[in-house]
């Protein structure tokens, strides 16, 4: 794991396990008034995703 270089941080999502790349074009994004831009998960529509780096 340690050693690459380039990472891209990955998103999960917490509810049903869809893994793709941060900001990557599989994650849905919505804005909600209050948040700001969040990321939705395209499986299940659940916004619970984590990004890890
Ligand atoms: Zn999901």
């Amino acid at each position: 794991m340690a050693g690459e270089s380039a990472t891209i941080g990955c998103s999960r999502c917490r509810n049903c396990g869809f893994e793709a790349p941060g900001g990557a074009d599989e994650w849905q994004r919505i804005d909600v008034p209050k948040l700001g831009r969040m990321t939705q998960c395209p499986n299940c529509e659940s916004t619970d995703v984590i990004t890890q780096r």
